[in-house]
């Protein structure tokens, strides 16, 4: 392996850069208003994956339904996984619920402090446990992501790229980035590392001409990153049914409607258990029938929803039965864990709050990472 030694000065040098550069540039992200492991725990979780405007909205909304890691661990699982409805990827939330449980039970409610100790923990990897250890107690890990391996590997031209360096190339950029850590700010040092990489170093075009690591840098933007892969498209129909809830046993005239709901078989893979609207039989729906058309993504799929409005008369004729089926007070919807579809057509519908993220607009987000279990 090549000597990958920096000379002390080098790094005392890249230290200050990028320390001074993160002091004045940083974005005001909620959770660097906290030095609180849980909040920096769920933080890390929920920008796993997801956009930093969405998890923003959701993170505020969950930590204040769930402000500490007890109050997690006793909440009913629907009620996580409701919070956390439009993140995608609900695996994170069960597991995230499913951690705090264990602390709760056998550790007497107290997260480990230590990197090391954290990766016991269910869901927690090397990243998240570095991560959460070096921001809330200052331990000194480096935490290695996406954005801080592009970086390191522009800096030094490694090719990241071809994947061909694979686990040689990851150990390069793992030794690469403890060697440069700041010892007295190893949590601002991660932070402003991964901050670097998702608001300079960015994958497709760098903005080299006012990075603080311009003068470290081998590439300076000609190491670019692979387009992404060409979205697939899909047409889907979904047929949404409303009544009105007055006779409902327990409704009240406040609630106003219930909607049909079906929930996803629990076997299944992607979200299970989570409720959705029922699957037209005909993915076809006529023009005049036609309520809405959401566009969806979900992965590398772009899915071109179509919704028809549908009668309850109709309801048995007209869709298929994929699962145990609710009429559901609309208040109990919004509470309930919907797929974030589902809870997209509602609220384009008027029938739930429209989410604050803007994600109800025309262009839907088309970043690959949404609703997935
Ligand atoms: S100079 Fe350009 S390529 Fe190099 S680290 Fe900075 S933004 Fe990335």
């Amino acid at each position: 392996m090549a000597d990958d030694h920096w000379d002390p000065g080098r790094i005392d040098a890249l230290r200050q850069r990028l320390l001074g550069w993160y002091a004045t540039s940083r974005r005001d992200l909620p959770w660097r208003w906290s030095r609180d492991p849980y909040a920096i725990w769920v933080s890390e979780i929920m920008l796993q994956q997801t956009r930093v405007a969405v998890v923003v909205e959701r993170y505020q909304a969950f930590l204040q339904r769930f402000p500490t890691l007890l109050a997690l661990a006793l909440a009913p699982e629907q009620e996580v996984l409701a919070m956390w409805s439009g993140l995608g990827y609900y695996r994170r939330a069960r597991m995230l619920h499913k951690a705090a449980r264990f602390v709760a039970d056998r550790l007497k409610g107290n997260l480990p402090a230590t990197a090391e100790e954290l990766r016991v923990l269910p869901g927690i990897g090397a990243y998240t446990a570095s991560a959460i250890a070096s921001i809330a107690h200052g331990e000194r890990v480096a935490v290695v992501d996406g954005n801080v391996e592009r970086v390191l590997c522009r800096v030094e031209g490694w090719d990241a790229e071809s994947r061909k360096g694979g686990a040689a190339l990851k150990r390069r950029v793992d030794a690469l980035a403890a060697q440069i850590l700041d010892p007295l700010r190893p949590g601002d040092f991660n932070q402003a590392l991964m901050e670097l990489g998702a608001t300079v170093c960015l994958p497709r075009k760098p903005l080299c001409l006012t990075c603080p690591l311009a003068a470290d840098c081998t590439t300076r933007g000609e190491h670019k990153t692979a387009p992404r892969p060409r979205m697939l498209s899909r047409e889907i129909a979904r047929a949404l049914c409303v009544r009105k809830a007055f006779d409902a046993p327990g409704a009240q005239k406040k609630d106003g409607a219930e909607v049909l709901l079906e929930r996803r078989p629990v076997e299944l893979t992607v979200m299970p258990g989570m409720w959705e609207l029922p699957a037209l039989r005909e993915a076809t729906v006529p023009e005049r029938e036609l309520l809405m058309t959401v566009r969806h993504a979900i992965m590398q799929v772009n899915y071109y929803v179509r919704v028809c409005s549908v009668g309850e008369k109709d309801v048995d004729a007209l869709t298929v039965v994929g699962g145990e089926r609710r009429w559901m007070l609309l208040a109990e919807a919004a509470q309930t864990a919907l797929t974030g579809l589902t809870r997209k057509v509602l609220a384009r519908a008027h029938l739930l709050p429209a989410p604050l993220d803007g994600s109800l607009g025309g262009a839907l987000a088309r970043r690959p990472g949404k609703d997935v279990a």
